[in-house]
């Protein structure tokens, strides 16, 4: 078993498809072992993508993670960080897999719909970042 962090971002609430994407963890047998829908400050969305900083794109990424609120949950099930990043497809839209969630509702590189953490360490680091240990079951 394996836990990772998914994000809906400010753009998949917007598009009101928090349910289709849920839809589409647990089909494919992933479980909510935590979940909550918050907006985040531009300083906690700076450290919670703080491994780009310095990058080109950090302030807009920063602030567009800011703008609205977002769903924040944490996935459960055999192998979740590969597969929930199966499921979201690849950070640019145009090269995800046809059935993926950014290829089907991602607008660009920037507004692509979901974050999946990357790795186990990145996991450990993101769901601590929103969730105290009582809150995931
Ligand atoms: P995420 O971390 O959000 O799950 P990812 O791991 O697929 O996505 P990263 O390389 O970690 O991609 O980039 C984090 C986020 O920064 C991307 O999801 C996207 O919103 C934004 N981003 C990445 N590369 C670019 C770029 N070249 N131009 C604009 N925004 C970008
Ligand atoms: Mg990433």
């Amino acid at each position: 078993m394996e836990r990772t962090l998914s994000i809906i971002k400010p753009d998949g609430v917007r598009k009101n498809i928090t349910g289709e994407i849920i839809r589409r963890f647990e089909s494919a047998g992933l479980k909510i072992a935590a979940m909550k829908k918050i907006h985040m400050s531009k300083e906690t969305a700076e450290g919670f993508y703080a491994v780009h900083k310095g990058k080109f794109f950090y302030d807009e990424l920063t602030s567009f993670m800011s703008e609205g609120p977002v769903v924040v949950m944490v996935l459960e099930g055999e192998n979740a960080i590969a597969l929930n990043r199966k499921l979201m497809g690849a950070t640019n839209f145009k090269e995800a897999d046809p059935g993926t969630i950014r290829a089907d509702f991602a607008e660009s590189i920037q507004f692509n719909v979901v974050h999946g953490s990357d790795a186990p360490d990145t996991a450990e680091f993101e769901i601590g970042y929103f969730f105290k240990p009582e809150e995931i079951f």
